[in-house]
């Protein structure tokens, strides 16, 4: 999000132009195939601490869209890829159609998990998203389908209005050394671009770089590259530490300090050439942040999928899986992004005397048998006042 899109989420900016669709049809099939990445969202508010903003979040729905994926993202969290295929091949127009019965009161739909671009049935159920009466319709995309026009416009004409691209280099070799997938850089480029040239219509364009030890040093240049491509909100997106980025995680993983004060020098290198840098550090425990300004901090959205039982109960017990059954015939169950952190984080006994402890989802389990818990210091309720009055005001936003 831009800081217009931040603002966009009390309801201003995404309701811009709506009406004023390209008159496209839907008639393109993407000629590429996607991948999956991780869940990626920022809010980041400017006149509210992140802590609050996290409090007041609001939840979305997420609907599982692509069977399959066209990169091979080194730090994937869907490293069952047959799993994925089921899961996701289950999805069709009733279940659509059901979830967006119950979705109203959601805050946004988006279109998720695998690829979403190489589901055909994708811009019908945008669509129907809008017909529903969604406000704000979106994917998480690597984009490369985006690079064909009148695909990307077709989605937009359907009332796709959020597109977030997920981009993990400025060069080829950085990009697609991640996602081990020769061509998808300059093909993720052309779709920003694509999107970018529609914005005139109300879209709103996000990207997410998943950060590793090999991009990490070179997050500025990244950022300057996407911002000159026209994005609107650089999402600096911390790994999970699961699927791929388990397996990989000696070679892919920096530490969470690393990251911050890797961070922390961009945003104040950053800030002497603009004076608002839409960038926004996410996932990361809120201890390990504290000398970033508090605009920059952003964190994960809460969201509700639904997904066949047999994939959906290993994060839930027997009883609550049964209470959460969902679906047109009873065949779903909701997921909770609350159901993977209560599985896969944890917090220690000093987490109690944390400001943040009402808001943090924990550590993931998989990091601190690595590097234990040094790092992770409770942050006193009196703390980072100096960081918080970095936050510079609303007159000086970037637009
Ligand atoms: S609750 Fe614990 S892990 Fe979370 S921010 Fe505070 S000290 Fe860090």
């Amino acid at each position: 999000m831009t800081t217009d899109a931040q603002l966009g989420d009390r309801g201003d900016r995404s309701e811009v132009g709506v009406d004023a669709r390209p008159e496209v049809r839907v008639d393109a099939r993407p000629e590429v195939r996607v991948d999956a990445r991780p869940e990626v969202r920022v809010d980041a508010r400017p006149e509210v601490r992140v802590d609050a903003r996290i409090a007041r979040r609001q939840e979305r729905v997420h609907i599982l869209t692509g069977a399959v994926c066209n990169n091979n993202c080194v730090f994937c969290m869907e490293e069952d890829r047959d799993g994925r295929y089921v899961t996701n091949s289950a999805t069709n127009d009733d279940t659509v159609r059901w979830i967006l019965d119950q979705s109203r009161d959601y805050e946004e739909v988006c279109f998720t998990s695998g690829e979403p671009t190489t589901n055909p049935r994708l811009p019908a159920w945008v669509k129907m998203a809008k017909a529903a009466g969604a406000r704000r319709v979106s994917v998480m995309t690597n984009g490369r389908a985006l690079s064909i026009e009148r695909y990307a416009k077709g989605l937009v004409a359907a009332g796709m209005n959020r597109f977030y691209v997920s981009i993990h280099g400025h060069t080829e070799k950085l990009h697609e050394g991640l996602t081990r997938t020769p061509t998808s850089f300059v093909q993720t480029v052309a779709g920003l671009d694509v999107i970018s040239s529609l914005k005139r219509y109300g879209v709103e364009l996000h990207t997410s770089t998943v950060i590793t030890k090999r991009n990490l040093p070179h997050i500025g240049e990244i950022y300057r590259f996407l911002r000159g491509h026209g994005v609107d909100q650089v999402v600096l997106n911390v790994m999970q530490a699961n699927g791929r980025a388990d397996t990989h995680f000696e070679q892919i993983f920096p530490r969470y300090s690393e990251i911050a004060a890797v961070t922390e020098a961009f945003l104040a290198e950053q800030a002497t050439r603009e004076p608002r840098v839409m960038a926004f550090l996410v996932d990361i425990p809120l201890c390990t942040t504290t000398r970033l300004p508090d605009f920059n901090r952003g964190y994960v959205e809460s969201y509700v999928h639904y997904e066949p039982p047999s994939e959906g109960h290993a994060l839930l017990d027997a009883e609550l899986a049964e209470a959460r059954r969902a679906g047109p015939d009873g065949g779903l169950v909701q997921i909770r992004r609350s159901d993977l952190d209560e599985a896969a984080r944890q917090k220690r006994a000093e987490c109690a005397r944390c400001k943040y402890d009402g808001v943090c989802e924990g550590v993931w389990g998989n990091y601190t048998k690595r590097f234990g818990w040094d790092e992770f210091v409770p942050v006193a309720a009196d703390a980072e006042a100096v960081a918080a009055d970095a936050v510079p005001d609303r007159a000086s936003v970037v637009r």
